[in-house]
């Protein structure tokens, strides 16, 4: 699961916890992105935060894990490379789920070599409350559409809380609230 994770929160939890058990898997992989070519003009926090953030959401699961490949590789993140990465990481017997909020998927067709993202990997759409999930728009590939808990969060209006001296107290894990005031994220 890709995401820019600025910050973390429980939308992003219950859609990769919904998938994985739906499609039993064995591991759930946040990637944070390096530089979101998405997000270019905003105001973007920097990726260590953004890592640390995600290390903490997901400790207490065993089967989520969290990737640098896309910080790492520095430059603007697609999610073609992002994905090329985890095959060689993984080994080419092991079966590539990506998993996207409705939001997300509705771009997909705009993302950079987008026939390859769909053989390297599965792609799960997931519900979220705002948005239509349909693939329609999506010709000739399988995508599977998963009705998730509906979380009414985005990290827009957790940034937006935080900066106006509201709570984030059960949008986000508590580790992550601390997190963002420790850093004095946000503000
Ligand atoms: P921002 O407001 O900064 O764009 P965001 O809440 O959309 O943040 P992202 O890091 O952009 O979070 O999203 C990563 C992935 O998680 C995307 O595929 C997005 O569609 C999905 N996602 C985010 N929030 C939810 C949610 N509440 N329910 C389901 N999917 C979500
Ligand atoms: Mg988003």
């Amino acid at each position: 699961m890709g995401g820019t994770f600025d910050p973390i929160h429980h939308g992003h939890l219950v859609a990769a916890s919904e998938v994985a058990v739906r499609f039993d898997l064995d591991e759930v992989v946040f990637v944070p992105t390096g530089q979101p070519w998405q997000k270019a003009d905003d105001k973007v926090s920097p990726a260590e935060d953004r890592y640390l953030m995600t290390v903490i959401a997901t400790a207490s699961n065993p089967r989520f894990t969290v990737s640098r490949v896309d910080i790492d590789r520095g430059g603007p993140t697609y999610t073609i490379d992002t994905l090329r990465d985890l095959r060689e990481l993984y080994g080419s017997a092991a079966d590539l789920f990506f998993i996207t909020g409705a939001d997300a998927l509705d771009k997909i067709l705009s993302w950079k070599e987008v026939d390859e993202m769909f053989a390297l990997a599965h792609f799960v759409g997931v519900t979220r409350p705002g948005f239509d999930l349909s693939d329609d728009h999506l010709p000739d590939h399988e995508i599977s559409l998963i009705q998730v808990p509906a979380m009414a969060i985005s990290s827009t209006d957790c940034r937006e809380r935080v900066a106006a001296g509201q709570p984030v107290w059960y949008l986000v894990p508590d580790g992550v609230v601390q997190y963002i005031a420790k850093r004095h994220l946000y503000l």
